[in-house]
């Protein structure tokens, strides 16, 4: 067993050590395993009865759709239960285990193996993608031949889970359970949710790695680096201690950052700010307390969706918002309406593959396409309220319209609960998230619609320049110093503080120390980000004079490149407030 360093991008600090678990996405068993002639009857009941089983998710998921979204997605069910009734598929699945005298499972593994040669055979390409099809309805089948889910729990806890690619929804069902002890990925950004999930659940994890998987064989022994972004694959001992000695070291440094976050939110000259929480699992809201949060800057609602097969009801929209408002209370929560579309595809709505999904149907665009879906979210967010600290969020938006058009339903919403007199704050705030370079050159223009602002400068900065925030490829150019970023920020902040509205930036760059410095520059006061960066951000903050920052800032904004306004705020600041990076590497 060769020793093996992997780099990559270290998007969850900490350090992993364990055993790796290699998700190949084969849902089938390799596994050829026979049962005696007289358990053969019992055999073909089960799969009997998987497929019944199969047919009534199926039958419930379509009814499902079409209330929601109507009877063009819900089509795509038609195909799948047209696949379940073929007469030759269960014919040839008993064929299989009479004749053989085998399990289901290997049956199911045969005749999935079976179309998958027919399919790739086919030269038309629509045709050949229908094998996905297949493959999703023989794979529902599978695990309705027994608790698939829990068994895929069982397989990566305490494990180091190694794949190629992990969608949202996979990740946020594979590990919010908070089994996984690290993650490492060939693809991924800095900023994807897979990344951002990890974080949240303090998952140390390593992105970016390209090959990973051809490396490394379950149950190899692995080190996962978040903090650098290095997987090293088969340590010998030496190495094993040393970084043993590393994740000590990270683990007390932490505890140390914690007790900051029950000292007040002041800078040295007493300005006052204030610290958010970005959540997605509603588990998290007394994590983000705990680490100094005063308040859910955003909630991703869209994780509502992810965890589970079928579309929410009102009822479970609810539940959720209500659990994170009652837990926050008085504190206020920001509830963003679903962020679906680019990489955060959703199986349950069936979207079609757009050839562009990141200037696609998403966020706004999608809600107000499917009137249904988003009037179920206004409903149950409207009443959950009723404890007066809900406020809500809308993503994506590139036009006034839009912002009329929500306040249009939002009112049509509020007269149907009146009606029916069920209580909700009357007054709810309603704000946008300032994240398409349009919105931004009309800040004031969406300000005056509006209560507050959110700047997304995760997907700001990936349209402002034009570069795709998870493709590693192009990750270089993304640069939240880069000048025009600056200038645009700065611009954002000032025209929503003219307009007396409330401004707050919730990407990734107020989770950064020199960033988070430069927004403060700026004028900001209210940061929202992954909970575990909080006391980092608490304590660079605590550690300087706002009105020195200004002004380094201010003068750093007649540099040229990202590198030269970075290395200038660090020489200036350092001077001034050593304190403030003490700690900039270290997490
Ligand atoms: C952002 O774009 O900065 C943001 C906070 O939204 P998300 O990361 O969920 O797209
Ligand atoms: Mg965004």
């Amino acid at each position: 067993m060769d020793l093996i360093r992997l780099r990559g991008i270290g998007v969850s600090p900490g350090i992993a050590m364990g055993e790796a678990v290699l998700s190949t996405r084969v849902l089938f068993t390799a596994r050829r395993e026979a049962v005696a002639a007289n358990r053969i009857p019992a055999e073909l009941k089960r799969i009997q009865r998987a497929l019944a089983r199969t047919r009534d998710d199926l039958v419930q998921l379509q009814a499902d759709i079409r209330s929601r979204i109507g009877d063009e997605p819900a089509f795509i069910f038609d195909a799948h239960l047209l696949i379940l009734q073929d007469k030759t598929l269960l014919d040839g699945l008993e064929r299989i285990i009479s004749g053989e005298k085998v399990k289901a499972e290997w049956a199911l593994s045969q005749v999935h193996q079976k179309y998958e040669k027919v399919f790739e055979g086919l030269s038309d390409e629509y045709f050949r993608q229908r094998k996905s099809d297949v493959s999703d309805v023989l794979a529902k089948i599978y695990r309705n031949l027994e608790d698939k889910a829990a068994a895929q729990d069982e397989e990566t806890a305490r494990r180091i889970l190694v794949a190629h690619d992990l969608m949202p929804s996979e990740a946020a069902l594979r590990i919010s359970h908070g089994q996984v002890l690290g993650i490492a990925l060939d693809m991924g950004g800095l900023t994807s949710h897979t990344a951002i999930l990890a974080r949240s659940l303090n998952i140390p994890a390593v992105v970016g790695l390209h090959d990973v998987t051809r490396h490394i064989r379950s149950g190899d022994y692995l080190i996962v680096d978040g903090t650098d972004g290095e997987v090293i694959i088969n340590p010998p001992p030496a190495v094993r201690t040393e970084f043993q000695g590393k994740r000590e070291k990270y683990l007390s440094y932490g505890k140390e950052l914690r007790k900051t976050a029950k000292l007040p939110s002041r800078t040295l000259d007493d300005v006052r700010f204030t610290p958010l929480a970005n959540i997605e699992l509603p588990e998290e809201v007394q994590m983000g307390f705990s680490y100094g949060a005063e308040g859910i800057g955003l909630f991703r609602s869209e994780f509502i969706f992810l965890q589970r097969t079928t579309l929410p009801s009102e009822e479970d929209h609810y539940e959720t918002y209500f659990r994170i408002a009652k837990e926050s209370h008085p504190a206020p929560v920001y509830i963003r309406t679903i962020d679906i579309g680019g990489e955060k595809a959703l199986p349950q709505l069936q979207i079609e593959q757009e050839p562009n999904p990141a200037l696609g149907l998403r966020g706004i665009r999608l809600s107000l396409k499917n009137r249904d879906l988003f009037r179920t979210q206004i409903r149950a967010i409207l009443r959950a309220s009723s404890l007066r600290n809900v406020r809500i969020l809308i993503p994506m938006v590139t036009e006034i319209e839009e912002v009329l058009e929500v306040k249009r339903l939002l009112h049509e919403v509020k007269a149907e609960l009146d009606e029916a007199k069920i209580k909700y704050d009357q007054h709810i705030p309603l704000g946008v998230m300032i994240e398409v370079p349009a919105a931004a050159a009309v800040t004031d223009l969406l300000a005056r619609e509006v209560d507050y602002l959110s700047i997304g400068t995760n997907d700001l900065i990936q349209y402002y320049l034009a570069v795709d925030r998870s493709n590693e490829h192009v990750s270089y150019l993304y640069k939240p110093l880069h000048p025009a970023v600056l200038r645009l920020v700065r611009a954002i902040i000032r025209t929503a503080q003219r307009e007396g509205k409330g401004v707050t930036v919730c990407g990734e760059m107020a989770a950064d120390p020199i960033s988070a410095l430069v927004l403060l520059g700026f004028g900001l006061r209210m940061f929202s980000m992954n909970p575990i960066f909080i006391p980092r951000i608490k304590k660079v903050l605590r550690a300087v004079e706002a009105r020195t920052v200004r002004r380094i800032v201010n003068a750093a904004l007649e540099l040229r490149t990202a590198r030269e306004i970075e290395e200038y705020i660090i020489e200036k600041i350092l001077v001034k407030h050593p304190q403030a990076f003490l700690m900039r590497h270290s997490s």
